[in-house]
């Protein structure tokens, strides 16, 4: 059983009109929402009256999602089981819409990942039958629910230590079965469960080219989750590994056997500061030049040097840094080969 914190305890205010009613039969879906763009900080009921205050502005009756959930694993109601949410257009009768109070890159916790899954198995005992589990963006075009959590929504919403029961006809990928959770390092890099990065997403890739993908319902994608050590699992046994070495968490050699060459971190380099524009143009000779050569070459706007770059401003130097700025889209002075504050940015991004 799921425990929901009701409007009264949050303390919402009366409904601003009424909101329609929907019959359990009528749900097939079950939405997951963030946010937005940017963190969120608050906690506790001041979620809700937040979201409340938003969603009235907009005119709508008050909260618009049938439930939020919260870092700490609260689940709060909103327009709860039966009354028509307002989160997805031509999706708020047949989906259940719940937002993880997070936003932007903010990483969702265990707890509210946990919840959320109690949650969708509740709705799919109370409709007796298995949601489709979406994302807002399955359903409308929005960037919502933000990367982190699309990811996870889409490897099947896999929840921590929390067990499930299967819904019936349908499968729960990573539920029930013992899946180990250990992470590890390997070359500056992070890999098993919850790992994030370009670096996963090559993993996973290497697995489905190599046969080993079976469990992804969808991806791979850029957040480890149990889906994906099952299929490491299952590499790791056709490597002969048997025991605990077939964990489905990665180790040096058979991610070598994989991928052929280990993937290293990339430390960014520091952004070098703005010189100042009197470090550029006729007549100048000095470091900051031989930089922004070396850059134009490494950015692919190279190619009017025909020595260099080097210390000593010419025009092919000018050419360059012009064709830059044109590849940016600016026109006029801002695209004239002299490079300001915005075109040092852009180059050293
Ligand atoms: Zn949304």
């Amino acid at each position: 059983m799921t425990t929901i914190i009701s409007r009264a305890t949050w303390g919402a205010h009366a409904w601003n009109g009424t909101p329609a009613s929907v019959p359990l039969s009528k749900r097939t879906e079950f939405f997951v929402h963030y946010d937005g763009g940017t963190h969120i900080t608050r906690t506790g009921y001041a979620i809700m009256r937040a979201i409340e205050a938003q969603h009235v502005n907009q005119g709508w009756s008050g909260v618009g999602y049938n439930f939020v959930v919260d870092q700490a694993g609260n689940i709060y109601e909103g327009r709860g089981w039966g009354l028509q949410g307002a989160h997805c257009p031509n999706h708020n009768v047949s989906g259940i819409g719940v937002q993880i109070a997070i936003g932007g890159d903010q990483e969702p916790s265990a707890k509210a990942l946990a919840a959320t899954r109690a949650l969708y198995e509740e709705a799919c005992r109370k409709t007796e039958k298995t949601l489709a589990k979406k994302g807002h963006k399955d359903g409308f075009a929005t960037a919502c629910p933000g990367g982190l959590l699309y990811a996870w929504v889409k490897a099947g919403m896999p929840a921590g230590d929390y067990q499930s029961t299967p819904a019936p006809g349908g499968s729960t990928p990573g539920a029930g079965v013992a899946v180990s959770r250990a992470r590890v390092t390997v070359n500056g890099l992070d890999y098993g469960y919850g790992a994030k990065g370009d670096h996963v997403t090559k993993v996973g890739e290497a697995l489905k080219q190599k046969g080993f993908g079976k469990h992804f319902t969808s991806g791979p994608g850029p957040v480890w989750t149990d889906v994906d050590t099952l299929n490491y699992r299952d590499f790791q046994k056709s490597l002969g590994y048997s025991g605990a070495a077939a964990d489905g968490v990665p180790g040096e050699t058979s991610l070598k056997k994989l991928l052929g060459t280990l993937p290293a971190k990339v430390t960014a380099k520091p952004k070098p500061p703005f010189p100042g524009r009197d470090k550029f143009g006729p007549g100048k000779n000095n470091s900051s030049i031989t930089l922004l050569g070396q850059q134009l070459v490494r950015k692919g706007y190279g190619k009017h040097y025909t020595s260099g770059p080097g210390p000593k401003w010419s025009e092919t130097d000018r050419k360059n840094v012009e064709s830059f700025q044109q590849a940016q889209g600016w026109t006029g002075s801002k695209a004239d080969g002299y490079p300001g504050p915005a075109t040092w940015s852009a180059l050293f991004a």
